[in-house]
């Protein structure tokens, strides 16, 4: 599958974390993430990812148009919820395309968690989600 990683600034230490804990899953997937994230998942976790434009500098929005292209299969974003930002617009854009195209998408480590074990026990997989997509 190919799966997003974004998360805002006061997140990031939350998603290094996470991507350390699920390591064993995500390194059999294809990840992408906005600049800063996939810098510091590259440094400190040592996964192989690529890395769009930083978010507030169109990265969220590179993701959007991958998503609208059918070449992005889930997103996990851990979003600030306590801090404005300068690019809100393409996080809501962002989240709103997920919706369109029905891509799983985490805004939060409780959900990603539940993503993650689901493609671990096969519940997700490319097919069915291209499958919901079609529909
Ligand atoms: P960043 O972007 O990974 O480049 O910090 C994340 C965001 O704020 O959307």
């Amino acid at each position: 599958m190919r799966i997003a990683l974004v998360a805002h600034d006061q997140k990031k230490e939350d998603l290094i974390q996470f991507v350390t804990a699920y390591k064993s899953i995500l390194i059999e997937h294809e990840l992408f993430a906005t600049g800063t994230t996939g810098t510091r998942i590259i440094d400190e976790v040592g996964l192989n990812i690529f890395r769009y434009k930083s978010g507030p500098l169109g990265g969220d929005q590179q993701i959007g148009s991958a998503i609208a292209n059918n070449e992005m299969d889930m997103v996990i974003f851990f979003r600030d919820p306590l801090t404005a930002q300068p690019h809100e617009p393409d996080v809501t854009a962002l989240i709103r395309l997920c919706d369109v195209y029905q891509i799983p998408l985490a805004t939060n480590m409780g959900t990603a968690e539940i993503l993650l074990k689901g493609i671990e026990q096969g519940f997700l997989d490319w097919r069915l989600l291209e499958e919901r997509r079609s529909r």
